[in-house]
């Protein structure tokens, strides 16, 4: 580990302070390329402790990028089923696929990270940063609330003119002899100590308060200014259950659908033919992305498991639903435990 010398009077006592106090995360205690994307991926949108189990589930299944890319695409979703967000998984199989056929590894600078599918400037400084040492900074949500506190910055932190503030000032923040720590110590700073709303930060246990101009100012319950959430769009769907010969009549929702595109389901009634739909079996709420999903689940019946009884429908074993259900949506519209660990029927 590099020496801590820095102009930004600060700097010192923000590394120190993550040298002691930082969790200790998988993918922290044995860094490589590899992992960091993995892990990087798996954080967009997902807790810390949501992930830990998850990292270590994949990465046991899928120690490299080569293994990985040779992973057919329902082993990595049966991995990541219950995590959400699909298309992260979807995504690491392609850039996997992608990488070992052209014989590369992951990349080490910006471009070419950014290049990779579902890669944005955030993933790919933190790639570049924490496995390669390279000086880039990065912006989360808790790094922008820590900066906006430090700065006192005002206004909307969703608004092009305030993002564009907050990565000037995590770029002049950061530490070129210590970049991944860096960026890691901001963000453990954000996720321990400078806690977001509801809670309130924890001042008197931050190592950089004295520097805070919110502190100072009496803006830390005010900071970051909230933003106003769009209201999640409620959607409908009814779909039929039908169960013969210890097989479930399911389909592949096609590629271009607005909800889990791609995934395995159970049919939407509509498009089932030769089906006795029936009485109601469960209704599931569930919130996906942007939408508050009602599923109305309805029994049906079909007089044999020959005929495919609608377009993109398939009879499929009991038991490989466990394997191919992958979103909780789902695994809850069959009565199958969502979540990580396999269900039962
Ligand atoms: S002093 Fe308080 S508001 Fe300022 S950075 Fe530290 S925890 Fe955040």
């Amino acid at each position: 580990m590099r020496p801590i010398k820095s102009s930004i009077p600060w700097r010192p006592r923000l590394l120190v302070w993550y040298r002691r106090h930082a969790r200790r995360l998988p993918w922290r205690t044995h860094v490589n390329p590899y992992r960091t994307w993995i892990s990087e991926i798996m954080l967009q949108q997902t807790q810390v402790a949501t992930v830990e189990g998850y990292f270590h589930a994949f990465v046991r299944k899928f120690p490299t990028l080569e293994v990985l890319a040779g992973a057919k695409e329902e082993d990595v979703l049966s991995i990541w089923a219950g995590l959400g967000y699909y298309s992260r998984a979807r995504n690491l199989l392609k850039a996997a696929r992608q990488l070992v056929r052209e014989g590369r590894q992951i990349p080490s600078e910006m471009p070419e990270l950014m290049g990779m599918p579902g890669v944005g400037r955030y993933t790919a400084a933190a790639i570049a940063s924490i496995a390669y040492h390279k000086p880039f900074a990065v912006l989360d949500g808790n790094v922008a609330r820590v900066l906006s506190r430090l700065f006192a910055m005002t206004g909307d932190m969703k608004s092009a003119i305030v993002q564009k503030r907050l990565w000037a000032a995590a770029e002049s923040c950061l530490d070129h002899r210590n970049p991944g720590d860096w960026n890691q110590a901001m963000m453990e700073l954000g996720a321990l100590v400078c806690l977001p709303p509801p809670e309130l930060p924890r001042c008197m246990d931050c190592p950089v308060r004295r520097y805070c101009i919110a502190w100072r100012r009496g803006l830390t319950r005010s900071l970051p200014r909230a933003v106003v959430r769009r209201a999640l769009k409620k959607v409908s769907i009814e779909v039929v259950f039908v169960e013969k010969d210890r097989k479930v009549l399911l389909s592949r929702r096609s590629s271009d659908e607005r909800l889990l595109p791609g995934h395995w389901a159970l049919p939407e009634s509509r498009s089932v033919t030769g089906v006795r739909i029936g009485k109601v079996l469960r209704v599931v709420r569930h919130s996906i992305t942007h939408h508050d999903i009602r599923l109305v689940v309805r029994e049906g019946t079909a007089r044999d498991t020959r005929g495919r009884l609608g377009q993109g429908c398939f009879w499929i074993a009991e038991d490989r639903l466990s394997d191919l259900l992958v979103s909780s949506l789902w695994r809850k519209a069959v009565g199958l435990s969502s979540g990580h660990g396999r269900g039962s029927v």
